[in-house]
């Protein structure tokens, strides 16, 4: 199937109007943001909603605010906006590692924050990072906001905290001085999606590991995250020796799956390869050695 089956069309004019749309319409109603991955979905019909929720008109989602020692970042955000962004480049370089990394310039133009992780796909990217940075997901339903760590976001593949008549509106990542993230990814080919990919996020204090976030998308790791890798760094030295040995604790832990991408002990090296080299280059980063 090429061709999606038929549905209604609404364009949502502000974020309240889509929570309205969504209620109205019921279960059968799904929003689109960049339709990057909601439309090759319908084609297949693997989603048949009834009704379409155009958000892309939202554009108080669109925005990267700082916000004393938060920076939050607009779900409707592009994944291209947040590629060529001064303030997540000064604060966050892992997003920018992993920008450059995810999907073209076609789909980076049109494909948002808030849509790659509602989608939850189990090889997402950003997930990843937002985990790493122990970011906070903020979601918009009629009753007003609540806050969920990210880390608690996804609920398994292609599931999320995001309830049929809510919408994630925005994501907090705290800004930490003295600092410094990375993210890495093996793909086969520019612009697919991970055979295995790591982001981390480190802060050191006289030497000491006193904030740590390791993030791992592919690789079957629950909830994007590696907490014994990220235990048995916290409060140890900030050490060559300490990252390669998180590494090794990261592939120990994940759980990845045999695919056409790879068999799992490759993926399972590669988790652990990835950890290792993302804890050195934020180290380094957060060193002030390298942008
Ligand atoms: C060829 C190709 C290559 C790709 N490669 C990569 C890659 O390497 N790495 C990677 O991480 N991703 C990759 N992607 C996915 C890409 O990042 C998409 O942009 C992303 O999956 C979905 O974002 P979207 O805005 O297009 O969401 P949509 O397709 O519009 O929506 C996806 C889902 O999220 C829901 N949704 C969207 N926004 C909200 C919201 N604000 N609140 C509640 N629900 C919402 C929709 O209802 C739908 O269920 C690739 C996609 C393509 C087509």
């Amino acid at each position: 199937m090429q061709v999606p089956a038929q549905f209604e069309y609404h364009k949502a004019t502000s974020v309240d109007d889509a929570i309205a749309l969504l209620t109205r319409h019921g279960p059968e109603s799904f929003v689109v943001a960049g339709g990057h991955s909601l439309l090759p979905m319908m084609k297949l019909r693997l989603a048949e909603p009834e009704t379409l929720i155009d958000i892309n008109g939202l554009d108080e989602l669109a925005t990267v605010t700082v916000e004393s020692d938060h920076v939050r970042i607009g779900a409707m955000v592009r994944h291209s906006a947040l590629l060529s962004s001064p303030v997540i480049a000064e604060h966050f370089p892992i997003f920018t590692d992993a920008e450059r990394l995810i999907a073209d310039p076609i789909v980076r133009n049109r494909g948002t924050i808030g849509g790659s992780l509602c989608q939850a796909d189990p090889s997402e990217d950003l997930s990843a990072a937002f985990s790493a940075m122990r970011a906070t997901a903020v979601i918009r339903g009629a009753d007003g906001e609540r806050e969920v760590p990210v880390r608690e976001f996804h609920r398994g593949p292609y599931e999320t905290a995001v309830a049929h008549e809510e919408l994630l509106v925005a994501v907090r990542v705290p800004i930490r001085p003295a600092s410094g993230s990375a993210y890495a990814k093996l793909e086969r080919r520019a612009g697919d999606w991970a055979v295995a990919s790591a982001g981390a996020m480190l802060r050191v204090d006289a030497g000491t590991v006193a904030e740590v976030g390791i993030g791992l998308s592919a690789v079957g790791a629950a909830h994007f995250v590696a907490p014994e890798a990220e235990e048995y760094l916290r409060g140890g030295p900030a050490s060559d020796e300490a990252f390669v040995e998180a590494g090794r604790i990261s592939a120990a832990h994940c759980s990845p799956s045999a695919d056409q991408r790879g068999p799992v002990d490759y993926k399972r090296h590669l988790a652990g390869e990835l950890t290792t080299r993302v804890l050195r280059r934020a180290a380094r980063r957060s060193r002030g050695e390298e942008a």
